[in-house]
């Protein structure tokens, strides 16, 4: 299943994708039948394995005519970002070998792990805001793990209990703050600099994570052409060894690192995001976040 969160004439919901231009709202078509479910997408993820079940339900029940009702186009629909309040955003730095490799950098022997705040969380088709002070603004494509159930300590083996689906989300970086601080918090902690979606492709239908290819092309132009197999911690460890240190809760995000092809890295000059340009994220099983780079006001 592919979730998604929209707005549509004035109201936000949820629902599920059920082809390239339709949604299907789930809260009203369970409102057609009477079932109750929970009013946002953030909620239905805290009531666990539960919540698939009673959603597969539901279009199992309902008649065609109430799925009509409650199918809305997608061109009378606004996309936005698929969570709206994460507990933590937590992201991964140097976790992909071919992005390690174009910076000369040694491959680590445990995570890079660094936070945003959930502030910069960005809509699809959103601008990125770009303060006038940030000269080197860049792209990073990340596949990111949705939390799906409460762990501490979570066995291997049990880590893909613990994620709900994944999506696509864009670690915008501000290089020239990120390389002259000690740490990364502020040159990637602006409004804007973590858009998200446009779905959450659910654990199911994703396939296998750590085969999924991932692509950035800016203005067209393709820069970062990679695959999730080329993490040096796939999405199981990843869990695992996280919640080592912290527990994780439904709807954290996971920000699993960006492969080779970022803006700093490019040759023979960096390329760094302009104004109008335009980022377009793209994961295998997941879709295409696209946003523009505007100027702040
Ligand atoms: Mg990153």
């Amino acid at each position: 299943v592919k979730f998604v969160r929209f707005r549509s004439a004035e109201r936000e919901s949820y629902g599920i994708q059920i082809s390239q231009d339709h949604i299907l709202d789930v809260p009203a078509l369970a409102q057609e039948v009477k079932q109750i479910l929970p009013p946002s997408l953030d909620d239905l993820i805290r009531l666990g394995e539960k919540s698939l079940a009673e959603i597969a339900h539901l279009i199992d029940k309902v008649h065609e005519k109430d799925k009509n009702i409650a199918t809305i186009s997608l061109r009378n629909a606004k996309l936005l970002a698929p969570l709206i309040s994460p507990p933590k955003i937590v992201c991964l730095g140097l976790n992909y070998h071919d992005h390690i490799a174009e910076q000369n950098a040694a491959v680590p022997d445990d995570l890079v792990i660094f936070m945003k705040p959930r502030t910069t969380i960005a809509d699809p088709n959103d601008p990125i805001v770009k303060p006038a002070f940030v000269k080197k603004l860049d792209y990073e494509a990340e596949l990111a793990i949705i939390v799906g159930k409460k762990g501490k300590d979570i066995k291997l083996e049990e880590a893909k209990h613990h994620i709900f689906g994944y999506t696509c989300l864009n670690d915008v970086s501000a290089r020239d703050i990120q390389f002259k601080d000690k740490q990364w918090t502020r040159g990637k902690s602006f409004d804007t600099f973590a858009p998200m979606g446009p779905c959450i492709t659910t654990t199911d239908q994703i396939g296998d994570p750590s085969n999924l290819w991932i692509r950035t092309r800016v203005n067209s132009e393709l820069r970062q052409n990679s695959r999730t197999g080329n993490m040096v911690f796939n999405v199981y460890q990843i869990v695992r060894k996280l919640s080592q240190v912290m527990t994780l809760e439904p709807c954290d995000v996971i920000a699993t690192g960006t492969p080779s092809g970022v803006g700093f890295a490019a040759k023979p000059e960096p390329k760094f995001l302009e104004l109008g340009d335009v980022v377009e994220v793209e994961i295998e099983n997941i879709g295409i976040l696209r946003n523009c780079v505007a100027g702040a006001n």
